[in-house]
């Protein structure tokens, strides 16, 4: 005898409804010899062969369907006997999560850890992959667009006259004749802060932007600034500038990703300058750009603790983090003023 005959003595309980409408019965399903069979009060209602039956998909707790080719639907709630007499065990996800709550959670956690490795490590290999195949053109135009952007937000005209301009740029243009860039991969911008007040930052291009505030805190005091400029040389030199842009932009595809809209946003983040201002390089970075500024105002010639002074003014200013838009997009890391210091000491071999 085949199995089927052993499947035959334990059939599975439901509701009948022969075809055209009729009323459910209680009917039991069983197979014999590979005919399926529905049963009520010992007679047959309806056979067919197990081949020839529809079987709805197991779904949660939703009830059963298996169609004959008659038209004839028999319903249960009986998912493990249905399965049984179909002969198949695979249940399908759905139906898994729900009965066994604890592999929902799982399945849920995966998802999280899954979007925060994402985010943790594969955002930075993307960055890095993202800055080596960039050509230059895309760096000129993210800059353009964040310059235009923040001169209708935040700029206002510079106050500085020509001869304190000429004198600033030229301290600039003897550290940027020093770099692998030159002169000509740089451009110095002034501008009244507004709102960010004393501050400098570089956009990917090679544009660096002077505010007005910054150049007042620094009184007398040029060397204060080109310590500050040379900073900004590092970070553009480092390509921590055009990181920090995919880095945002490759965060918000993933908050939209989420969101589960991937529209304009990435684009936006792109020209927008305002944001790109507002984001934050990381300590690591930080610490380099100091370390950059300490030996090229060494090489040109000035003060190479002059970016000390600077942190000094600021904290003294502003306090130690708060109220300055510099300590803001470029966060401390321990005091900055004594590592350029000490760093300065170890580059003339003290
Ligand atoms: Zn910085």
């Amino acid at each position: 005898m085949s199995k089927d005959s052993t499947l035959a003595s334990d059939g599975v309980s439901g509701v009948f409804h022969a075809a055209g409408g009729a009323a459910g019965a209680e009917a039991v399903l069983r197979v014999v010899d590979g005919m399926a069979e529905v049963v009520a009060g010992g007679a047959p209602f309806s056979r067919a062969p197990l081949s020839g039956l529809a079987i709805s998909a197991r779904l949660g707790s939703v009830a059963r369907r298996v169609t004959f080719p008659d038209g004839g639907l028999f319903e249960t709630f009986d998912n493990d006997g249905i399965d049984r007499l179909a002969g198949f065990a695979g249940a399908g996800f759905v139906a898994e999560a729900e009965r066994f709550h604890p592999r929902l959670l799982v399945a849920v956690v995966a998802v999280i850890a899954l979007l925060f490795a994402t985010y943790r490590y594969a955002l930075p290999v993307m960055v890095e992959l993202a800055v080596a195949v960039t050509p230059p053109a895309v760096p000129a135009l993210m800059s353009k667009g964040a310059l235009q952007s923040l001169d209708t937000t935040v700029f206002e005209e510079t106050g500085l006259d020509k001869e304190r301009q000429h004198t600033l740029l030229g301290g600039f243009n003897r550290l940027a004749a020093l770099t692998p860039r030159g002169i000509t991969g740089y451009t110095l911008h002034f501008r009244g802060g507004g709102p960010i007040g004393p501050n400098a930052f570089a956009l990917p291009d090679g544009t660096v932007v002077l505010t007005d505030e910054l150049v007042a805190l620094a009184g007398d005091d040029d060397a204060m600034i080109f310590g500050v400029l040379a900073h900004e040389l590092g970070h553009v030199e480092h390509e921590d500038s055009l990181r920090r842009l995919y880095r945002a932009a490759g965060a918000a595809g993933l908050i939209m990703l989420i969101g589960g809209d991937l529209g304009s946003g990435a684009e936006d983040i792109l020209v927008q300058g305002a944001g790109l201002a507002a984001l934050s390089y990381s300590r690591e970075q930080e610490s380099a750009a100091d370390r950059y500024s300490v030996e090229l105002m060494a090489r040109a010639g000035f003060d190479p603790t002059a970016i000390a002074r600077f942190f000094r003014v600021l904290a003294t200013e502003f306090g130690d983090q708060g109220g300055s838009d510099f300590f803001s997009t470029h966060p401390a890391s321990g005091d900055r003023a004594e590592e350029v210091e000490r760093l300065a000491k170890a580059l003339q071999g003290g």
